[in-house]
Parts: C-alpha cells; structure tokens; sequence
C-alpha cells in the first residue's frame, strides 16, 4: 500500500526520463532512477569460478561482477540508492537460502564497514542486504583500522594492512559459520576474515559474496 502510493507520487513528480546507468537507454524511474527495469531483469546468477582460499571451507558467487552487479553494488554503497537494496536481496534471496541449507550454518554474520564510514554512510550496506533477505544473523565483526584505499598499497603491505583490520565483538561459540560480503576480489579479506575466526575456534567457514 505504502509502496503503490509512493510509486503514484513519484510518477507524478518526476515525469522526466533518466538515463539507465547500465545500458544508457532512457527510462521512467519508479522508485530509483539509476537501472532501468529490463536491466534489473537482465541481472542473473553466473558460474563465477571459484579458487580455493585458506581458511575458507567453501564458498559461492552469485554474479558476475562486470555483467551489472559492480554497477548495482556501488550505486548502493556509494550513492545510498536504498531501494537498490531491496532488489539485490530479493534476486539473491532464493539462492542464499538454498546456500544456507546445505551449509547449515549456527551463526551467520557480514563483513561491515568502519564505525566512522558507517557514521558517513548512515549504514552498513552489507548488514542493509542481509536484512532484506530475511535470515536472522549476528553482528559479530568489528573493522578496527581505518586506512586510505588498499589501492595505494603494494601486495605485501596490503596483507599486512588487511591482517590487523578486522577484531571479534565476542567469541563466535560455534563450529559452522557463514559470513556474508557484497564482494569478492582478490579473496585477501576472506582469508584474514577466516583465519580470525579460525584462531577463535570455528572449525568450518563458509562465504556468500553477491558479485566477483
Ligand atoms: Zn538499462
């Protein structure tokens, strides 16, 4: 009801055309004015391959990041278009659910943001997605260190920058946990992420990335 109605104001209010951030084509925004319905449609689950990383018992990839799901993820991260949200957790919703039943995780959680990029942001787009997606998870990571672009590091110093960057609220108290992230690149946050957990007595960890 609240959604049909704000749909009405905003057809009414913004008759202009935008343009799709993905194919450049001209659309008539309802509710968010960056991807255009056939592009929303177009963004699918890929076979992205997967390469193995310590610590990490299995993982899978929903998309592929160049075939409109980097797009997605950074309008949403970076320019808070929230009802981009709602459309990445309802694409993934099925396939994270089929994950989670044959992971069967104790204790699901996310990779967040910094305390003061979430004071900048006003939220934490993983824990946002999650949310959405209606399973219940723990708020179980902590980010510690807040650093300039790990793009301005060499590899060596990069490690060392990612090893000391996350901490534990409290202990995990579980054998199986799952750990949710929008991206996955070169796998180092994974491994760090993991080995954390590891050293704190987790014996399986699994990982459920959006794009890669
Ligand atoms: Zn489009």
């Amino acid at each position: 009801m609240v959604k049909e109605a704000v749909e009405f104001i905003f057809n009414i209010c913004f008759l202009s055309e935008n343009l799709c951030s993905l194919c450049g084509k001209k659309f008539k925004p309802i509710l968010q004015g960056y991807i255009c319905d056939e592009c929303i449609r177009n963004l699918r689950k890929a076979d992205v391959p997967v390469k193995p990383i310590k610590y990490v018992k299995h993982y899978r990839i929903y998309g592929r990041y160049g075939e409109g799901w980097g797009e997605i993820i950074r309008l949403f991260k970076f320019k808070r278009v929230m009802p981009l949200a709602d459309i990445i957790a309802r694409k993934i919703k099925y396939d994270f659910e089929e994950y989670l039943d044959f992971v069967k995780p104790e204790v699901i959680t996310f990779v967040p943001v910094h305390l003061l990029r979430y004071w900048a942001r006003g939220m934490d787009h993983n824990e946002e997605i999650l949310k959405r997606t209606g399973v219940e998870f723990e708020d179980l990571l902590v980010r510690v260190r807040w650093r300039k672009p790990l793009v301005f590091f060499d590899k060596k110093k990069r490690r060392e920058i990612i090893r000391n960057s996350f901490s534990l609220r409290k202990n995990p108290d579980c054998v199986r946990i799952l750990i949710f992230d929008d991206v996955i690149t070169t796998g180092a946050t994974a491994r760090t992420v993991s080995e954390l957990l590891y050293s704190a007595g987790v014996k399986e960890i699994y990982w459920y990335f959006v794009a890669g």
